[in-house]
């Protein structure tokens, strides 16, 4: 991890991480040695947490279970060309990884191969979760790789739409994410009468909601 370090005409000292890049924004008000000090412990902090949310590697040979929907072994070879190729076949998911490959990059590509592939699967399973709960069916479901949040809800278009990152998840949380965003169609806002209503089709959500970070 680069780290920049910014010295500044303020009280607190704070870090934040931009492309990778730790900026530790040090007090310029304090001694020399506090700022050491701020330093060590803001880098410190950030350390752990990088290494706390970093996606575990894809391993060979390894089965995965994606969406909880499929289950697929991982042959992973490296390729003699700058790009990465992933192939899907009956029980095996085939990837000629480029050398420059980066393992979270690599997931995203499998997420976005595996959803293409399940599309249909994927549909039919939301609109049955959906029949099993509120029974108020989206008139859309869409799955994007989503930069930053799990789903979305279009409440004007009643459609939702889906994290391809969801392939990597457990089928509980991904079940819990379907019925967040169907919820949504009925509640557009974070409002008490919406949890109320995740709540009685997701009771543990709390607990599933806590842990999707794990994965993001
Ligand atoms: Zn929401």
């Amino acid at each position: 991890m680069d780290i920049i370090i910014e010295y500044k005409d303020k009280k607190n000292s704070s870090a934040t991480l931009r492309n990778g890049t730790l900026i530790v924004r040090i007090s310029s008000r304090i001694t020399n040695a506090n700022q050491q000090v701020h330093i060590a412990s803001l880098t410190k902090r950030f350390q752990h947490h990088q290494e706390q949310h970093k996606a575990a590697p894809l391993i060979h040979n390894e089965s995965y279970n994606f969406y909880g929907l499929k289950t697929l072994t991982l042959k992973i070879e490296e390729s003699a060309s700058s790009r990465t190729s992933i192939k899907i076949d009956a029980h095996q998911l085939i990837i000629k990884k480029a050398h420059s490959q980066t393992d979270s990059d690599l997931r995203a590509k499998i997420a976005k191969k595996i959803t293409n592939h399940l599309e249909n699967d994927l549909i039919h399973y939301v609109y049955a979760i959906s029949e099993a709960t509120l029974n108020h069916d989206p008139e859309d479901v869409y799955f994007k790789n989503l930069k930053s949040r799990w789903g979305h809800c279009h409440y004007h278009y009643e459609s939702i739409t889906l994290s391809t990152k969801l392939a990597w998840v457990p089928k509980s949380h991904f079940n819990y994410v379907i019925i967040h965003e169907l919820c949504h169609l009925i509640h557009p806002n974070h409002s008490a009468k919406y949890w109320q209503l995740v709540k009685t089709y997701c009771p543990n959500y709390l607990k599933l909601r806590k842990e999707l970070v794990k994965w993001q």
